[in-house]
């Protein structure tokens, strides 16, 4: 067994491809808001696995179904049925308002999945000629990491070296919608915007209020699929189920991965009304995991949990009494100078270039006083805890988090 924290990052560093930069946190413990270190150190989760356990470390209900399912029926492949997955897509579509869900297991897959369908679609429904379709996306996007989505990403690191890219997606300006106008009337072929409600990776970058609204509206004009890609801000982190609900805004697609299992195993998904997703017939897309028993069993009860202990709702407090602790924290600080957010995605810009380390260097600061955080970027620390987190362990965190900032 493992005894240090020491040892477990050295045999990662030597047996493992360095494709994270991890911050040295050697966890092997999770409860709630909580995780423990090997050496028994205590900290408070404040990435939840990039959203993915907004409903807390190993959340007994989930954990139950997944060892009474696994026990049962894991895989079967899509080549016969079970008796989980339709189940699971009655619950599932059901929960979200659309007619159809299609399964997988990774964010990026249910992205990759929902390019495909969009240009099916295009070609199949709207009569565009086949291999012109155009997908537009934002700058600063995150959507994953396959040789597809890199190619639409304006991250040097994430796409250096990985050419040839795939042809088909047009960049602009994220929270603009005039640009979208003019690409929209400009482009015959367009078939789909690609877009995320907030832009988590590139910052949680929250648009200007509106900005969903008007894009959909742009894109029904232009008979132009709207595909709100909700890996990170769906499944109550914002403070409503899906993110895009606070504009009351229904896409024609989305994606939904990380929390849709809780974070106890891989599962995501796609879901559409039927005009769109029945351009998938079979043979023409698939998962050997995806919509296996265990993933639809995990799945019902995440969202059961969601729904149940009013995550959404509490997401919403939590966040607004997060914001305004720290807001007020700044205004006398000369360290961070923006906080912002909805509901518990949050992050603090740090008054430093965007290649500096003084971002790491807190987070290196709150690892020691017992939170863990992690960087988008230099100058940006996103706070993203489960959302089962209580008003008393907030105003905990926002001591702590200020604290650490006061040493800097
Ligand atoms: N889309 C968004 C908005 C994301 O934030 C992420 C992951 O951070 C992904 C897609 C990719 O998900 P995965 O890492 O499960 O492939």
């Amino acid at each position: 067994a493992i005894k240090s924290s020491e040892e477990a990052i050295k045999i990662e560093e030597k047996y493992g491809a360095h494709n994270y930069h991890p911050l040295p946190a050697v966890l092997s413990k999770g409860e709630g808001v909580f995780m423990w270190d090997v050496e028994g150190k205590k900290y408070y989760d404040f990435l939840a696995a990039y959203s993915a356990v907004n409903q807390g470390h190993c959340h007994p209900k989930i954990v139950d179904a997944m060892i009474d399912q696994a026990k049962t029926l894991s895989l079967t492949s899509r080549a016969f049925y079970n008796d989980i997955l339709g189940k699971y897509e009655k619950f599932a579509t059901e929960y979200f308002g659309f007619d159809k869900l299609l399964p997988m297991n990774t964010g990026a897959e249910a992205v990759e999945t929902a390019i495909k369908i969009c240009r099916k679609w295009a070609y199949e429904r709207k009569g565009i000629p086949e291999t012109e379709a155009q997908i537009i996306v934002a700058e600063n996007n995150f959507h994953g990491r396959t040789t597809t989505i890199i190619s639409f990403s304006n991250d040097e690191g994430a796409r250096k070296n990985f050419g040839p890219y795939t042809p088909g997606f047009i960049k602009i300006p994220y929270d603009d919608t005039e640009a979208l106008q003019k690409v929209l009337e400009e482009n015959k072929n367009v078939a789909g915007f690609l877009v995320e409600p907030i832009q988590g990776e590139a910052g949680v970058y929250v648009p200007t209020e509106g900005y969903l609204r008007k894009a959909k509206e742009l894109c029904k004009k232009h008979n132009v699929l709207f595909i709100a890609d909700e890996i990170q801000s769906g499944i109550a982190r914002t403070g409503k189920l899906l993110a895009v609900d606070h504009e009351d805004v229904k896409p024609d697609m989305i994606t939904l991965g990380k929390a849709l299992s809780g974070g106890v195993y891989p599962v995501s998904a796609v879901l559409a009304n039927d005009e769109v997703m029945n351009v998938i017939q079979p043979g023409q897309h698939g998962s050997t995991f995806g919509g296996n028993p265990v993933a639809g069993a995990v799945a019902i009860a995440a969202l059961e949990v969601i729904r149940d202990e009013k995550l959404a709702e509490n997401s919403m407090k939590m966040g607004e009494i997060f914001r305004k602790e720290l807001n007020k924290y700044i205004e006398n600080s000369s360290v961070v100078h923006k906080v912002r957010g909805k509901g518990l995605m949050n992050a603090i810009l740090i008054n430093d270039s965007e290649d500096s380390s003084t971002a790491w260097d807190i987070c290196m600061a709150l690892k020691e006083n017992g939170l863990l955080a992690k960087p988008t970027h230099g100058n940006i620390i996103r706070f993203t805890p489960p959302l089962v987190i209580t008003e008393e362990q907030i105003m905990d965190c926002v001591s702590i988090i200020t604290k650490t900032l006061d040493q800097f």
